[in-house]
C-alpha cells in the first residue's frame, strides 16, 4: 500500500467500542459485529438492492422460524437472487450464531445482497449475490415504560413507497421515507411514526403493521405494508380469542376513531398506541383486546408448535 495511503489520518472511522455483542456470518465465516464488514461496491449497500428477515429468539427458541424462513426465501425469489446457501444450511447458521453467541434472547437478521458483478457491468443478472446473517441482542421498538402507558404516533405527510412501485411483501431496505418520517414525528414531538398511501389510507410505520379495534373488531392495513409475521400471528391469536379481525382499507379517520390501537412486530410482538397526532385513542389507555393479544402472544413462545429450541451444540 503507499505510504500517501497508510498515514491518512483515520477520518470518519467509526469507533468500533460502539457495536453491540453478537456473532456474524459472512463470506463462509463467523465473525464478531465488529468484524463484520460487507465491501463498499456491493449493490446492497449502494442501491439498497437487498432483502432480509428478522426472526427472534426467546428464552432459547425460535418464534416462527419457519415462517420466517419460508418469507425470507419467497423475498429473494420475489428480487431474482439466488440465495448461496440452500435452506437447511441457512437454518444451521442461524441456530449456530445463536450458540456461538450464547444469547438466550436475540435478533437474528438474515440478508441477501444483490452483491457486485465481477467485471463491474451495470446488469443484474451477473452480480454474485451476497448471503450474510447475525444475532444481535433483542431489541424493542417500545421501551417498557412506552409499553406500559402506549406509543404516542404521529401520522406524517410523506406516503409510504406506492406498492406498484416497489413490492413492500419483499422486505426491504427502501426506508427514506420512514426515516424522514421518523424526523417528522420527532419535530412534532411524537415518539414514532405511520405512513399512509397517500390517499387517505395508513399503511405501516418503521419495522411494524398496525391494527385498529373499533366495536370489537380488528383491522389490519391489506395493502402497500410488509406482510408481518407478526401481524399474521395477530390475526391467528385474535380468531383464537374470539375476536373478529381482517385485512383490509383502514382510513386514517377510522384508525383516530378506533377504540384501541396496536402495532405488530417482530422487536416485540404487539404494542399499544395510545396518542395519534398528540389525540388520545379511545379512553388514552391500553385496551382490553391489546392486552388480550399481548399475552397470548407472549403466552405462545412456550409453545412446541410455533417455537423451535436453539441448537446450542452448533457452538463451531
Ligand atoms: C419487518 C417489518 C414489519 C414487521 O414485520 P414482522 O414480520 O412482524 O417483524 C412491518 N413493516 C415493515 C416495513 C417491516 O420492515
Amino acid at each position: 500500500m503507499p505510504d500517501s495511503l497508510q498515514t491518512q489520518p483515520e477520518v470518519g472511522v467509526p469507533d468500533d467500542t460502539v457495536f453491540p455483542p453478537g456473532v456474524c456470518y459472512i463470506d463462509g465465516r463467523y465473525t464478531t459485529m465488529d468484524q463484520a464488514k460487507i465491501p463498499v461496491l456491493d449493490w446492497g449497500f449502494l442501491r439498497s438492492d437487498a432483502t432480509y428477515d428478522v426472526v427472534h429468539v426467546w428464552q432459547g427458541r425460535f418464534f416462527r422460524l419457519d415462517a420466517h424462513v419460508e418469507r425470507f426465501l419467497a423475498s429473494v425469489a420475489g428480487l431474482r437472487m439466488t440465495l448461496p446457501v440452500e435452506r437447511a444450511e441457512l437454518e444451521r447458521i442461524l441456530h449456530s450464531l445463536v450458540a456461538r453467541a450464547g444469547f438466550q434472547d436475540a435478533y437474528v437478521e438474515m440478508v441477501c445482497t444483490r452483491g457486485h458483478s465481477p467485471s463491474f457491468s451495470r446488469d443484474p443478472r451477473q452480480a454474485r449475490n451476497r448471503f450474510f446473517a447475525f444475532a444481535i441482542p433483542f431489541g424493542w421498538i417500545a421501551s417498557e415504560e412506552q409499553r406500559a402507558r402506549g406509543l404516542d404516533v404521529h401520522i406524517a405527510e410523506i406516503p409510504r413507497i406506492s406498492p406498484e412501485s416497489v413490492d413492500p411483501t419483499v422486505k426491504n431496505y427502501h426506508w427514506l421515507d420512514l426515516v424522514m418520517g421518523l424526523y417528522q414525528a420527532y419535530d412534532a414531538g411524537r415518539e414514532n411514526v405511520l405512513l399512509t398511501d397517500g390517499g387517505g389510507l395508513v399503511t405501516e410505520g418503521p419495522g411494524f403493521n398496525l391494527f385498529a379495534v373499533k366495536d370489537g373488531r380488528a383491522t389490519t392495513p391489506a395493502r402497500g405494508v410488509l406482510h408481518g409475521i407478526t401481524r399474521r400471528t395477530a390475526l391467528e391469536l385474535c380468531a383464537e380469542l374470539g375476536v373478529p379481525a381482517e385485512a383490509g382499507p383502514l382510513s386514517v379517520e377510522a384508525l383516530k376513531q378506533a377504540d384501541e390501537v396496536f402495532l405488530t412486530s417482530t422487536a416485540g410482538g404487539p404494542m399499544p398506541i395510545t396518542r395519534l397526532d398528540g389525540e388520545p385513542v379511545g379512553d388514552g389507555k391500553p385496551g382490553p383486546v391489546t392486552a388480550k393479544v399481548t399475552a397470548l402472544y407472549w403466552d405462545k413462545h412456550r409453545d412446541p408448535a410455533w417455537t423451535t429450541a436453539v441448537d446450542y451444540s452448533l457452538k463451531g
